[in-house]
């Protein structure tokens, strides 16, 4: 079967495997949908310190059960869709002693220190599939991304009586927007591309800053009577972003930290102090796959309008490197392993 390699910086390559063989705790799922995710990008561009190369990408993912094994239970059946619970802890590191799992040291992220799932089959411990009778395969492979939203607002602490800016409109970005939206509070998306208004609109922000043409700094007061956001989330990953994040957010206020940035930022580190807020870091996800298939279940989410396209493995290198150049106008792609 066919599977789609990084094979180093700015290189992919269609190689064929074996069809895995599944051990007797685990099922062989057959991938329908896999999307390329902001960390295989940055792991195309060499932009991703955890990257190792060669490696399958590909950890977002909607697929079908085609083999059980002995030991899985029974709830689990041959033809059920699921996704998949992309992350592997080591179970010794601090974080993992403290129960905090998605933060482990030695963490393994499918398609980043491990084989992904962009690929015909993969064979996965039964633990790490989430079932949804109701959602489609695009719609599972959706998933993954926005629990790391879904993450940031809880580690925010989001509540009703909170104004929560998000710095960054992405698939993960909107999944910010989609829990803060769910938990209650006024949403103030901010994105450079104007394309992402109506879809965060859809989701329930309530306000959209462009920054390409308006002043993020004059909007921000407006809308929040001159106090700033009670919570900043950061989902861009650029200097310029985590500053306006710490310069923006309200007193005693919540930064939110997702993006990855790619080289050290300076802070105005008074302002940490004067105004007392809490810079808190968010990785992964903990408990958000049943949260978030149980939200797209209800059918809000526009899943149509964050799709950009939909290609097949043959193609999917060329759209990687397309997208390196140009990531204007694009939220999700997905390889469709039946094309
Ligand atoms: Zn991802
Ligand atoms: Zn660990």
């Amino acid at each position: 079967m066919k599977a789609l390699f990084l094979t180093a910086i700015g290189k992919t390559e269609v190689r064929e495997i074996e069809i895995p063989i599944p051990g007797p705790d685990e099922i062989l799922l057959r991938i329908g949908m896999v999307g390329f995710c902001g960390g295989d990008l940055n792991g195309f561009k060499g932009l991703f310190e955890l990257q190792e190369y060669p490696n399958i990408l590909g950890h977002e993912v909607g697929g079908t059960i085609e083999e059980i094994g002995l030991n899985v239970p029974e709830n689990f059946k041959i033809g059920m869709k699921a996704t998949v619970y992309p992350y592997l802890n080591c179970g010794k590191c601090i974080s993992c002693r403290k129960e905090r799992f998605n933060a482990c040291q030695d963490n393994k992220t499918m398609g980043v220190r491990r084989p992904g799932a962009m690929t015909k089959y993969i064979a996965i411990h039964w633990k790490n599939l989430f079932l949804s009778e109701k959602l489609s395969l695009q719609e599972l492979a959706l998933a993954e991304p926005l629990t790391v939203g879904f993450h940031a607002s809880a580690r925010g602490r989001v509540e009703k009586k909170d104004i929560v800016a998000v710095i960054g409109c992405g698939i993960v970005g909107i999944g910010a927007i989609a829990a803060a939206v769910n938990s209650g509070a006024e949403v103030i998306a901010v994105d450079i591309d104007e394309s992402k208004m109506e879809i965060v609109k859809k989701i329930g922000a309530k306000h959209f800053i462009n920054t390409s043409n308006q002043n993020l700094h004059k909007e921000l007061i407006r809308i929040t009577n001159g106090d700033g956001p009670d919570v900043m989330i950061e989902a861009v990953g650029s200097a310029e972003t985590y500053r306006a994040a710490v310069e923006e957010v309200a007193y005693t206020g919540r930064v939110v930290c997702i993006g990855y940035a790619k080289s050290p930022v300076e802070f105005n580190t008074g302002l940490f102090v004067r105004k007392e807020i809490e810079i808190l870091g968010s990785r992964n996800c903990t408990d958000e796959f049943p949260t978030v298939i149980a939200y797209l279940e209800t059918g809000k989410f526009p899943v149509d309008d964050v799709i950009s396209k939909v290609i097949s493995i043959d193609e999917a290198g060329h759209a990687l490197a397309d997208w390196a150049k140009n990531s204007q106008g694009i939220t999700k792609i997905l390889v469709d392993l039946d094309k």
